[in-house]
């Protein structure tokens, strides 16, 4: 099968100039990128005024299977990536069971493999259960083939019990995602502490609660070696933290979510629990640190955190709502509407924030679209309008944030080992 994709702009990850020019696929591999491609055999896509992008990847992806199906399964969530222009996505832990043993990931893998519309990365536990007491089977793990450890949704309170764990992780060569946000500041809130919330009388949970996390594992990953990679940064104070030890040269990377770019703490005046998640929405001078952050490299990657819940679970009075929120068929078109055509972020920053970037991290192909790569490819329609309806989305979690607001800019196709997986938004696969 050969596909040549005619007449786009080929974004390079972290290149300011788009090559015009044709991209060749075959038997799942890119050809050639650039110049006119022989369209002998081929099924020709036009690609005039869109964008060519190395598939998007998502690294911090909660799909939810095992054990959770009613939230989300590995079908319905790859489904909606391929609808969002996502090629793949790093799966979390946090399932039932735990993955903390090689057979519980060899089994996701499997899943994954038969009913993935993309490519699914899983990422093993740092603890067994998530209890923070007991190492996960770290080596099994890596060698089942996870491409990262954390306890996602759990910060590991005992200091020592991660300084081990950042030991281990380091000799097996894999990275620790540190969900930071200290529980003894944090549990009891249900979004940020602050005007807003004092506002409401509902009881916050303080950026300090992240920056203290984010301090100490800094400090560990700087007595250990252990590469840390600090989840879904949300406060202002962090983002200065992570730049400091970067300068440092601490082993630490970190990403940033697309709804935290987007919205600030003011969207929660109604107490809608579609703003609500863990760490939550700040302030709008948070929101402004994490976008400067983006931009000069202390962030490394956008991510979804996509993390859905059933419908009648986000339909609950505000306390009593789950943290978190489905982002996949969203996360492009919001970084696309609040930093692209703000004129903050270019094309090839995007492709390198939501994919070379994230494929580093995880260690996998992609991410380029030089010959002899994957063929996983997103192409996008900077100037499409979409008004988001939750009731249209592939997920299982049909609140969203998002809701009736109008994004601009949406992937239109998304093809993953040369096969078209998603088209004007209907998934094929
Ligand atoms: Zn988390």
């Amino acid at each position: 099968m050969r596909i040549v994709i005619k007449n786009g702009q080929i974004v390079i990850p972290g290149e300011k100039e788009t090559v015009r020019g044709d991209l060749a696929v075959e038997n799942g591999l890119v050809i050639s990128a650039g110049g006119t491609a022989d369209t002998e055999n081929s099924e020709v896509i036009d690609a005039e005024g869109k964008w060519v992008l190395p598939g998007l990847i998502d690294m911090h992806v909660h799909l939810r299977e095992p054990g959770q199906e009613a939230k989300e399964d590995i079908r319905t969530g790859t489904m909606a990536a391929a609808a969002g222009g996502i090629t793949r996505v790093a799966t979390m832990a946090n399932t039932s069971p735990v993955i903390d043993c090689a057979a519980v990931l060899r089994d996701v893998l499997q899943r994954a493999e038969s009913e993935g519309a993309v490519k699914v990365s899983v990422i093993g536990a740092v603890s067994k259960n998530l209890e923070g007491k007991r190492l996960s089977e770290m080596g099994d793990l890596a060698e089942a083939g996870a491409v990262a450890y954390s306890d996602d949704g759990h910060y590991i309170e005992n200091a020592d019990f991660m300084r081990r764990a950042m030991e281990y992780a380091d000799m097996l060569g894999k990275m620790i995602i540190d969900h930071a946000e200290d529980r003894t500041m944090c549990a009891a809130g249900h979004m940020n502490e602050g005007t807003v919330s004092y506002e409401l009388g509902v009881t916050g949970r303080p950026a300090a609660g992240e920056d203290i996390a984010v301090a100490r594992d800094l400090i560990l990953s700087e007595l250990t070696g252990c590469h840390i990679h600090i989840a879904h940064v949300s406060s202002g104070k962090s983002v200065a933290l992570i730049r400091q030890a970067k300068k440092k040269g601490i082993h630490v990377t970190a990403e940033v979510t697309a709804q935290h770019l987007f919205f600030n703490d003011s969207y929660l005046k109604n107490y809608d629990t579609r703003f609500k998640m863990a760490p939550p929405i700040r302030t709008e001078e948070d929101r402004q640190a994490l976008i400067q952050g983006l931009l000069d490299g202390t962030l490394d990657a956008v991510v979804t955190d996509h993390a859905p819940h059933a419908n009648e679970e986000k339909d609950a009075p505000f306390c009593c709502a789950p943290n978190g929120m489905a982002g996949l068929e969203t996360s492009l078109p919001a970084v696309m509407t609040a930093l692209y055509h703000t004129g903050k972020i270019s094309a090839g920053q995007i492709a390198q924030v939501m994919s070379s970037a994230p494929a580093a991290l995880l260690g996998v192909r992609g991410g380029c679209l030089k010959p002899g790569y994957p063929a996983d490819i997103t192409v996008i329609d900077p100037e499409r309008t979409w008004t988001v309806r939750g009731s249209g989305l592939y997920t299982k979690s049909l609140f969203t944030p998002f809701e009736g607001i109008t994004l601009k800019g949406r992937a239109v196709m998304t093809i993953v080992d040369g096969r078209i997986v998603m088209r004007e938004g209907k998934v094929l696969a």
